[in-house]
């Protein structure tokens, strides 16, 4: 008699409990991309995406999963105690095994996903604030006159991008700049989109005369491939050399 009262009042507060984890789970979704609807600038989109997506995904599969397990375990009536465990624990079992594997696929496979979408954000054309009109991407080779000399030896050096846009009616320009060590590669060992910059070293610093070189470390978070590049730093712009009128 005892169990079944037990049972009952189990089943009660076990489904109003469920019902509030799966509203939980529904806000963090839902606050998490109003948020990133309500920023309508690309740049801070990227950096919002990168920060927070596979995050928030994650806390609200975890909070979900417990949300069905104890559902679950509400819907049977009658039972003995030692079957009420039992299913609990089958439950748990079950939870960490999905668990599991949701993790895996947030880590392993959204990336592919997330990274096309941040193509797409850091490629669309911005539009100018001064005529509304789109603005146009600067290349490698253009971007120099725009950058300070800061900018220029870290984007030479380390996995730092600065991506230039300017509007060619008014001569606004927008920088953004964007950090390697966030942006993944695909790994040629395994395919995932999960090989990062973990290091980056000095060999060599250039001087006026000489290019330098750095050695980049690169690590896949999935199957611990390593791999090392090494790459030439630009010799330094000596000062004072400026073209002068004369
Ligand atoms: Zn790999």
């Amino acid at each position: 008699m005892n169990a079944y009262l037990y049972l009952e009042t189990w089943n009660k507060w076990g489904r109003i409990v469920s019902y509030g984890l799966v509203a939980i789970a529904a806000i963090i979704l839902v606050f998490h991309f109003l948020s990133l609807l309500s920023k309508r600038d690309f740049k801070k989109r990227y950096d919002f995406i990168n920060r927070y997506e596979i995050d928030s995904l994650w806390y609200a599969s975890v909070v979900l999963l417990f949300a069905i397990g104890i559902y679950i375990n509400t819907l049977v009536q009658e039972g003995e105690l030692v079957w009420v465990l039992v299913r609990l624990f089958v439950t748990v079992m079950m939870a960490l095994i999905v668990g599991v594997i949701i993790s895996n696929i947030l880590k392993f496979y959204y990336p592919f996903y997330v990274e096309k979408r941040l193509k797409r954000l850091r490629f669309t054309p911005r539009l100018s604030p001064k005529t509304g009109k789109p603005m146009k991407l600067l290349s490698e080779t253009e971007e120099d006159v725009y950058l300070d000399e800061g900018m220029q030896a870290e984007e030479n050096v380390f996995s730092v991008d600065y991506d230039v846009w300017i509007d060619e009616e008014t001569g606004y320009t927008k920088i953004e700049k964007y950090s390697g060590h966030l942006i993944a590669l695909q790994c040629p060992e395994c395919n995932y989109q999960t090989l990062k910059v973990v290091k980056e070293e000095i060999l060599e610093s250039p001087t006026e005369n000489e290019e330098g070189e750095l050695m980049k470390f690169y690590k896949c978070d999935y199957c611990g491939y390593k791999e090392r590049k090494a790459f030439r730093i630009a010799r330094l712009k000596s000062r004072g050399t400026e073209p002068s009128m004369a």
